[in-house]
């Protein structure tokens, strides 16, 4: 038996079998590759589900960790410490918003912007405002596992086995302004999206529909909640993603890659959001710890000094061409989508797409699938044009191979496997 092999049957005995992994153990990684236990090397095209914004090993990070967990890895949040505030300043400056609060993961920090935005609108009714609590969310939405998130994610499969899920969730078909405007009332608390879709299949906001959101919501004082986790932190080539449209939320929530692999989240708001939280109603035990607050610092100066915000733009762009040529060549792809390193190709069908997934795997390159039939690639901000290379001589050989097949088989019924 192999040390896969024993890992792999102790795992289905011992855990909750949430997850189908691919039989891979990474032991290691440097830059933008992994290497697994045979010493293999792969090139990474989705960093951890796009945490991994240096790479792996990077020396900043190594640094950061090395050094405050010889000072101080944990003192909760009834001290102070030197992190939090050095953090906080830096995210305010960089996303124009005012206040932070530190949590561990992204869809801790989803929670605690929806339960931030229905205290304001408690707050408002308190000062005699005519506001509801209801959430307007996007189809194709996802926020996150626990209750709220999924309450607000829109697939059924992720909401419904653990139904009743939080009540006064009504659902907006996407990019559709009418129906946006339908269902906007004074019983909204807030509207909900993501700049950018991830697990929806990489799917940009409109600007119409964006500046539609953000003109509703101030007409009555509820909230505009934009989730950053996926998008923001500079994996577009701005530091959020609703940068690109000029558009400034009340609350946007950060986590994947705020501190390089190390787990953190954050919630930023402006003053106006802030009023409505005071000490004791919100907290966490672990939320912007020192050591994840030093790793975030060191992230975001690494970021800065290495020009990595250029460099997913400059990168982001010739990636995107790149797969732009390879749709020309090949009619199994539908459509290509996304901002700077937070891209996508459509394909025609989901065989298809779990098959290119498995084959790129045989060819040691992670990517992933999403919402069935997208492929999604949200490389380590480090990435250069050679990788890009690499990935399409691949995906070329790929589609040359087995798009016709695959689609054959999808529409007998048959399932194609690579
Ligand atoms: N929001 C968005 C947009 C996400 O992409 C994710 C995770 O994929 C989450 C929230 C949840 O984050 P986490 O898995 O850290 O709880």
């Amino acid at each position: 038996m192999t040390k896969l092999d024993q890992i792999r049957a102790a795992e289905e005995r011992l855990l909750l079998p949430t997850y189908e992994r691919n039989p891979i153990l990474f032991v290691r990684g440097e830059g933008v590759h992994l290497i697994d236990e045979q010493g293999d090397r792969y090139l990474d095209l989705l960093s951890g589900i796009g945490v991994n914004a240096l790479g792996y090993a990077h020396p900043a990070i190594e640094t950061a960790i090395a050094r405050q967990s010889r000072a101080l890895i944990h003192t909760s949040n009834l001290f102070f410490h030197e992190g939090q505030a050095e953090l906080a300043l830096r995210l305010t400056e960089r996303t124009g918003l005012d206040r932070v609060f530190f949590a561990n993961t992204g869809t801790e920090a989803w929670e605690g912007a929806l339960k931030l935005a229905r205290a304001h609108a408690g707050l408002l009714r308190s000062e005699g405002k005519n506001i509801g609590t209801k959430f307007l969310a996007l189809e194709q939405s996802f926020h996150g596992r626990t209750f709220g998130s999924v309450s607000t994610t829109y697939k059924a499969k992720y909401r419904e086995p653990f139904g009743p899920v939080v009540p006064g969730v009504e659902f907006v078909r996407f990019n559709d302004v009418a129906d946006l405007q339908a269902k906007f009332s004074n019983e909204v608390c807030a509207i909900l999206v993501e700049s950018i879709q991830g697990e929806g299949g990489i799917r940009p906001l409109s600007q119409e529909f964006f500046a539609e959101a953000r003109a509703l919501a101030s007409s009555t004082g509820a909230l505009l909640v934009v989730d950053e986790i996926q998008a923001g932190m500079g994996r577009t080539g701005k530091w959020c993603a609703y940068q690109h449209y000029g558009i400034q939320p009340d609350v946007t929530t950060l986590a994947k890659p705020l501190a390089g692999g190390i787990p953190l989240g954050a919630i930023l708001c402006t003053e106006e959001a802030a009023r409505a939280i005071h000490a004791g109603m919100h907290g966490t035990t672990f939320g912007g710890g020192p050591l994840a607050c030093a790793v975030a610092i060191a992230v975001i100066d690494a970021i800065e000094k290495e020009n990595l915000l250029k460099n997913a733009t400059e990168v982001g762009d010739y990636f995107q061409a790149q797969l732009r040529t390879l749709a020309s060549r090949h009619d199994a792809i539908k459509g290509v989508r996304g901002k700077g390193l937070m891209l996508a190709a459509e394909l025609d069908s989901a065989d298809l797409a779990k098959l290119t997934v498995a084959e790129m795997l045989k060819r040691h390159i992670v990517i992933n699938c999403t919402s069935d039939t997208v492929l999604r690639f949200l490389p380590p901000f480090i990435l250069k044009s050679e990788h890009v290379d690499y990935a399409m001589a691949a995906l070329d050989e790929i589609f040359t191979e087995h798009a016709s097949h695959a689609s054959t088989t999808q529409s007998t019924g048959g399932h194609a496997r690579g």
